[in-house]
Protein backbone atom coordinates (compact mmCIF):
# COMPACT_ATOMS: atom_id res chain seq x y z
CA UNK A 1 0.00 0.00 0.00
CA UNK A 2 1.43 3.56 -0.54
CA UNK A 3 1.76 5.86 1.99
CA UNK A 4 -0.45 8.32 0.95
CA UNK A 5 -3.53 5.40 0.81
CA UNK A 6 -2.47 4.20 4.76
CA UNK A 7 -2.51 7.77 5.62
CA UNK A 8 -6.60 7.66 4.08
CA UNK A 9 -7.03 4.22 5.33
CA UNK A 10 -6.25 5.53 9.34
CA UNK A 11 -7.70 8.93 9.43
CA UNK A 12 -10.74 8.23 6.74
CA UNK A 13 -13.08 6.92 9.47
CA UNK A 14 -12.50 10.33 11.34
CA UNK A 15 -13.39 12.44 8.73
CA UNK A 16 -16.31 10.32 8.29
CA UNK A 17 -17.60 10.59 11.99
CA UNK A 18 -17.43 14.32 11.37
CA UNK A 19 -19.30 14.40 8.46
CA UNK A 20 -21.83 12.21 9.45
CA UNK A 21 -24.06 14.50 11.23
CA UNK A 22 -24.12 16.89 8.50
CA UNK A 23 -27.31 14.72 7.50
CA UNK A 24 -29.30 16.08 9.82
CA UNK A 25 -29.26 18.93 8.23
CA UNK A 26 -30.63 17.81 4.79
CA UNK A 27 -33.47 16.24 3.32
CA UNK A 28 -33.74 12.76 1.25
CA UNK A 29 -35.45 13.45 -2.22
CA UNK A 30 -39.03 13.22 -2.24
CA UNK A 31 -40.28 13.61 -5.60
CA UNK A 32 -39.79 10.62 -6.83
CA UNK A 33 -41.94 9.05 -4.07
CA UNK A 34 -39.41 6.20 -4.45
CA UNK A 35 -36.51 8.01 -3.30
CA UNK A 36 -37.77 8.87 -0.31
CA UNK A 37 -37.20 5.18 1.73
CA UNK A 38 -33.50 5.90 1.27
CA UNK A 39 -31.72 6.18 4.54
CA UNK A 40 -31.60 9.87 6.14
CA UNK A 41 -28.20 8.80 7.93
CA UNK A 42 -26.28 6.71 5.41
CA UNK A 43 -22.84 7.80 4.79
CA UNK A 44 -20.42 5.91 2.92
CA UNK A 45 -17.19 6.31 0.87
CA UNK A 46 -15.00 4.39 -1.37
CA UNK A 47 -11.95 4.61 -2.86
CA UNK A 48 -9.90 2.87 -5.62
CA UNK A 49 -6.16 3.67 -6.78
CA UNK A 50 -5.27 2.90 -10.05
CA UNK A 51 -2.94 0.07 -8.81
CA UNK A 52 -6.35 -1.47 -7.64
CA UNK A 53 -6.15 -1.12 -3.78
CA UNK A 54 -9.60 0.55 -2.40
CA UNK A 55 -10.39 1.81 1.20
CA UNK A 56 -13.48 2.24 2.04
CA UNK A 57 -15.69 3.43 5.09
CA UNK A 58 -19.07 3.80 6.39
CA UNK A 59 -22.01 2.71 4.31
CA UNK A 60 -20.57 2.38 1.12
CA UNK A 61 -22.45 -0.88 0.40
CA UNK A 62 -25.46 0.98 -0.25
CA UNK A 63 -27.38 0.93 -3.00
CA UNK A 64 -28.51 3.24 -4.85
CA UNK A 65 -29.80 4.86 -8.22
CA UNK A 66 -27.20 6.71 -10.46
CA UNK A 67 -29.51 9.55 -10.94
CA UNK A 68 -27.92 12.45 -12.64
CA UNK A 69 -24.31 10.97 -12.41
CA UNK A 70 -25.78 8.20 -15.68
CA UNK A 71 -25.36 11.55 -17.41
CA UNK A 72 -21.78 11.64 -17.75
CA UNK A 73 -21.63 8.36 -19.27
CA UNK A 74 -24.65 9.14 -21.61
CA UNK A 75 -22.82 12.21 -22.75
CA UNK A 76 -19.36 9.77 -23.49
CA UNK A 77 -21.40 6.82 -25.17
CA UNK A 78 -23.51 10.02 -27.17
CA UNK A 79 -20.08 11.36 -28.16
CA UNK A 80 -18.71 7.92 -28.59
CA UNK A 81 -21.67 7.30 -31.01
CA UNK A 82 -22.04 10.52 -32.96
CA UNK A 83 -18.87 12.60 -32.66
CA UNK A 84 -18.49 16.31 -31.10
CA UNK A 85 -20.37 18.29 -34.01
CA UNK A 86 -23.66 16.26 -34.04
CA UNK A 87 -23.57 16.28 -30.16
CA UNK A 88 -22.80 19.74 -29.31
CA UNK A 89 -25.38 20.90 -32.46
CA UNK A 90 -28.26 19.88 -30.19
CA UNK A 91 -26.33 20.81 -26.48
CA UNK A 92 -24.54 23.65 -25.62
CA UNK A 93 -21.17 23.80 -23.28
CA UNK A 94 -21.72 26.61 -20.70
CA UNK A 95 -23.25 26.38 -17.02
CA UNK A 96 -26.69 27.51 -15.93
CA UNK A 97 -26.58 28.37 -12.21
CA UNK A 98 -30.38 27.16 -12.83
CA UNK A 99 -32.35 24.20 -10.84
CA UNK A 100 -31.31 20.73 -12.91
CA UNK A 101 -34.60 20.96 -13.71
CA UNK A 102 -35.01 24.04 -15.19
CA UNK A 103 -37.14 25.11 -17.95
CA UNK A 104 -36.41 29.03 -17.89
CA UNK A 105 -33.16 29.22 -19.85
CA UNK A 106 -34.78 26.67 -22.99
CA UNK A 107 -37.17 29.56 -24.11
CA UNK A 108 -34.70 32.50 -22.79
CA UNK A 109 -31.52 32.44 -24.78
CA UNK A 110 -30.87 30.06 -27.50
CA UNK A 111 -34.30 28.71 -28.63
CA UNK A 112 -34.41 25.21 -28.12
CA UNK A 113 -31.04 24.14 -27.48
CA UNK A 114 -30.04 23.17 -23.80
CA UNK A 115 -27.19 25.06 -22.36
CA UNK A 116 -25.48 21.54 -21.62
CA UNK A 117 -25.54 17.87 -21.04
CA UNK A 118 -25.87 17.78 -17.26
CA UNK A 119 -28.99 19.59 -16.64
CA UNK A 120 -31.83 17.59 -17.52
CA UNK A 121 -33.13 19.11 -20.68
CA UNK A 122 -29.53 18.15 -21.77
CA UNK A 123 -29.23 15.06 -20.50
CA UNK A 124 -33.09 14.36 -22.46
CA UNK A 125 -31.46 15.54 -25.21
CA UNK A 126 -28.24 13.37 -25.35
CA UNK A 127 -30.38 10.40 -24.36
CA UNK A 128 -32.45 11.02 -28.00
CA UNK A 129 -28.74 10.45 -29.60
CA UNK A 130 -27.66 7.08 -28.39
CA UNK A 131 -27.71 4.49 -31.08
CA UNK A 132 -30.15 1.80 -31.54
CA UNK A 133 -32.97 0.63 -32.96
CA UNK A 134 -35.54 1.07 -29.93
CA UNK A 135 -35.60 2.45 -26.45
CA UNK A 136 -35.03 -1.10 -25.63
CA UNK A 137 -31.85 -1.22 -27.56
CA UNK A 138 -30.78 2.05 -26.74
CA UNK A 139 -30.85 1.41 -22.59
CA UNK A 140 -29.25 -1.90 -23.11
CA UNK A 141 -26.12 -0.47 -24.81
CA UNK A 142 -26.39 1.94 -21.61
CA UNK A 143 -26.42 -0.39 -19.39
CA UNK A 144 -23.66 -2.65 -21.19
CA UNK A 145 -21.21 0.78 -21.65
CA UNK A 146 -21.26 1.00 -17.43
CA UNK A 147 -20.92 -2.82 -16.48
CA UNK A 148 -17.96 -2.59 -18.36
CA UNK A 149 -16.55 0.69 -16.90
CA UNK A 150 -17.74 -0.31 -13.36
CA UNK A 151 -16.28 -4.09 -13.76
CA UNK A 152 -19.71 -5.54 -12.41
CA UNK A 153 -21.64 -7.01 -14.89
CA UNK A 154 -24.26 -7.71 -12.59
CA UNK A 155 -25.53 -3.80 -12.67
CA UNK A 156 -29.38 -3.65 -13.49
CA UNK A 157 -32.22 -1.35 -13.24
CA UNK A 158 -34.21 -0.42 -10.04
CA UNK A 159 -37.59 -1.00 -11.66
CA UNK A 160 -39.14 0.54 -8.17
CA UNK A 161 -37.91 3.73 -9.21
CA UNK A 162 -37.79 3.80 -12.86
CA UNK A 163 -41.66 3.05 -12.45
CA UNK A 164 -41.94 5.39 -9.66
CA UNK A 165 -40.12 8.54 -11.80
CA UNK A 166 -42.13 7.23 -15.18
CA UNK A 167 -45.14 7.86 -13.34
CA UNK A 168 -44.82 11.27 -11.76
CA UNK A 169 -42.35 12.92 -13.89
CA UNK A 170 -44.49 15.55 -15.49
CA UNK A 171 -41.50 18.43 -15.21
CA UNK A 172 -39.03 15.93 -17.81
CA UNK A 173 -41.99 15.22 -20.09
CA UNK A 174 -42.87 19.26 -19.96
CA UNK A 175 -39.46 19.56 -20.93
CA UNK A 176 -39.07 17.01 -23.27
CA UNK A 177 -42.08 18.00 -25.12
CA UNK A 178 -40.89 21.57 -25.55
CA UNK A 179 -37.25 20.00 -26.88
CA UNK A 180 -39.48 18.43 -29.70
CA UNK A 181 -41.61 21.30 -30.82
CA UNK A 182 -38.31 23.18 -30.78
CA UNK A 183 -37.51 20.34 -33.62
CA UNK A 184 -34.11 19.53 -30.91
CA UNK A 185 -35.35 15.92 -29.75
CA UNK A 186 -35.77 13.59 -32.53
CA UNK A 187 -37.96 10.46 -32.53
CA UNK A 188 -40.82 9.58 -29.77
CA UNK A 189 -40.95 11.79 -26.89
CA UNK A 190 -42.44 8.90 -24.35
CA UNK A 191 -39.17 6.38 -25.70
CA UNK A 192 -36.67 8.84 -25.29
CA UNK A 193 -37.93 9.45 -21.63
CA UNK A 194 -37.28 5.71 -21.23
CA UNK A 195 -34.45 6.07 -22.15
CA UNK A 196 -33.52 8.78 -20.15
CA UNK A 197 -35.37 7.38 -17.29
CA UNK A 198 -33.78 3.94 -17.12
CA UNK A 199 -30.31 5.43 -17.04
CA UNK A 200 -31.36 7.23 -14.00
CA UNK A 201 -32.58 4.09 -12.29
CA UNK A 202 -29.62 2.07 -12.83
CA UNK A 203 -28.22 0.19 -9.15
CA UNK A 204 -25.03 0.90 -7.77
CA UNK A 205 -22.54 1.09 -4.81
CA UNK A 206 -19.99 3.71 -3.85
CA UNK A 207 -17.36 0.46 -5.37
CA UNK A 208 -19.00 0.96 -8.40
CA UNK A 209 -18.72 4.78 -9.06
CA UNK A 210 -15.44 4.33 -7.97
CA UNK A 211 -14.40 1.77 -10.63
CA UNK A 212 -16.11 3.73 -13.33
CA UNK A 213 -14.52 7.30 -11.58
CA UNK A 214 -10.99 5.46 -12.25
CA UNK A 215 -11.44 5.46 -15.22
CA UNK A 216 -11.92 8.79 -15.73
CA UNK A 217 -9.24 9.28 -13.56
CA UNK A 218 -7.07 7.41 -16.32
CA UNK A 219 -8.26 9.46 -19.17
CA UNK A 220 -10.58 6.43 -20.50
CA UNK A 221 -7.82 3.80 -19.79
CA UNK A 222 -9.34 1.62 -17.23
CA UNK A 223 -5.68 0.82 -15.18
CA UNK A 224 -6.75 -2.79 -13.74
CA UNK A 225 -7.45 -4.47 -17.31
CA UNK A 226 -5.05 -2.18 -19.60
CA UNK A 227 -8.00 -1.69 -21.68
CA UNK A 228 -9.07 1.72 -23.72
CA UNK A 229 -13.02 1.94 -22.57
CA UNK A 230 -13.37 5.61 -23.37
CA UNK A 231 -11.24 8.16 -26.40
CA UNK A 232 -9.23 10.33 -24.21
CA UNK A 233 -10.52 13.61 -25.70
CA UNK A 234 -14.46 12.32 -24.53
CA UNK A 235 -13.47 11.93 -20.71
CA UNK A 236 -11.84 15.82 -21.13
CA UNK A 237 -15.10 17.04 -22.66
CA UNK A 238 -16.87 15.06 -19.72
CA UNK A 239 -14.32 15.89 -16.90
CA UNK A 240 -14.70 19.42 -18.08
CA UNK A 241 -18.61 19.34 -17.37
CA UNK A 242 -18.12 17.64 -13.98
CA UNK A 243 -16.09 21.20 -12.91
CA UNK A 244 -18.15 23.45 -14.57
CA UNK A 245 -22.02 21.95 -14.30
CA UNK A 246 -21.67 18.28 -12.27
CA UNK A 247 -22.31 19.22 -8.87
CA UNK A 248 -25.98 21.12 -10.14
CA UNK A 249 -25.68 25.24 -9.62
CA UNK A 250 -22.97 24.65 -6.60
CA UNK A 251 -20.32 23.89 -8.87
CA UNK A 252 -18.54 27.14 -8.22
CA UNK A 253 -18.46 26.29 -4.63
CA UNK A 254 -17.56 22.52 -4.91
CA UNK A 255 -14.20 23.72 -7.25
CA UNK A 256 -13.32 26.03 -4.85
CA UNK A 257 -13.78 24.09 -1.89
CA UNK A 258 -12.96 20.43 -3.06
CA UNK A 259 -11.33 21.06 -6.77
CA UNK A 260 -12.23 18.23 -8.16
CA UNK A 261 -14.09 16.80 -11.04
CA UNK A 262 -17.46 15.35 -10.09
CA UNK A 263 -21.07 14.41 -10.74
CA UNK A 264 -23.82 14.13 -8.25
CA UNK A 265 -26.94 12.58 -7.89
CA UNK A 266 -30.68 13.22 -6.13
CA UNK A 267 -30.02 10.12 -4.58
CA UNK A 268 -27.00 11.04 -2.76
CA UNK A 269 -24.24 9.78 -4.42
CA UNK A 270 -21.25 11.59 -5.63
CA UNK A 271 -18.74 10.10 -8.05
CA UNK A 272 -15.77 11.52 -8.08
CA UNK A 273 -12.26 11.33 -8.76
CA UNK A 274 -7.98 12.44 -8.62
CA UNK A 275 -6.88 12.37 -11.82
CA UNK A 276 -4.29 9.84 -12.80
CA UNK A 277 -4.85 8.60 -9.35
CA UNK A 278 -8.05 7.64 -7.82
CA UNK A 279 -11.92 6.97 -8.16
CA UNK A 280 -14.26 7.79 -5.65
CA UNK A 281 -17.98 6.96 -5.07
CA UNK A 282 -19.42 8.44 -1.99
CA UNK A 283 -23.00 7.97 -0.76
CA UNK A 284 -25.24 10.51 1.54
CA UNK A 285 -29.24 10.71 0.53
CA UNK A 286 -29.59 13.57 2.74
CA UNK A 287 -29.56 16.45 0.42
CA UNK A 288 -28.69 20.30 0.64
CA UNK A 289 -30.75 22.95 -0.76
CA UNK A 290 -28.61 22.98 -3.92
CA UNK A 291 -29.37 18.60 -3.67
CA UNK A 292 -26.13 17.51 -3.56
CA UNK A 293 -25.44 14.94 -0.62
CA UNK A 294 -24.88 17.13 2.91
CA UNK A 295 -22.41 14.93 4.62
CA UNK A 296 -20.58 13.87 0.95
CA UNK A 297 -19.69 16.80 0.21
CA UNK A 298 -18.34 17.32 3.76
CA UNK A 299 -16.40 14.24 3.61
CA UNK A 300 -14.65 15.08 0.26
CA UNK A 301 -14.10 19.17 1.67
CA UNK A 302 -12.13 17.39 4.35
CA UNK A 303 -10.44 14.71 2.08
CA UNK A 304 -9.47 16.86 -0.50
CA UNK A 305 -8.19 19.72 2.07
CA UNK A 306 -6.21 16.93 4.09
CA UNK A 307 -4.56 15.36 1.52
CA UNK A 308 -4.24 18.97 -1.32
CA UNK A 309 -6.37 16.98 -3.86
CA UNK A 310 -7.80 20.55 -5.48
CA UNK A 311 -6.55 20.65 -9.10
CA UNK A 312 -6.86 24.49 -8.95
N1 LIG B 1 -33.95 11.27 -12.73
C1 LIG B 1 -33.78 12.51 -12.02
C2 LIG B 1 -34.60 13.60 -12.69
O1 LIG B 1 -34.65 13.69 -13.87
C3 LIG B 1 -32.32 12.87 -12.03
C4 LIG B 1 -32.08 14.14 -11.34
C5 LIG B 1 -30.76 14.26 -10.68
O2 LIG B 1 -30.19 13.31 -10.14
O3 LIG B 1 -30.29 15.41 -10.65
O4 LIG B 1 -35.25 14.36 -12.04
Amino acid sequence: TSPELEAIRQRLPGWLKASSPCSDRGKVASYIPELSKAPHDALGITLLSAQGESVTAGDCGLRFTMQSISKVFTLILALMDNGEETVFGKVGMEPTGDNFNSMLKLELVRPGIPFNPMINAGAITVSSLIRGNSPYEKSGRILQFLKELSGNADLEYDMGVYRSESDTGNLNRSIAFFLKENGVLGGDVEEVLEVYFRHCSIVVDCADLARMGLVLACSGLDPLTGQTLIPRRYVQIAKTFMTTCGMYNASGEFAIQVGLPAKSGVSGGILTFVPGRYGIGVVGPALNDKGNSYAGVHLLQALSREMDWSMF
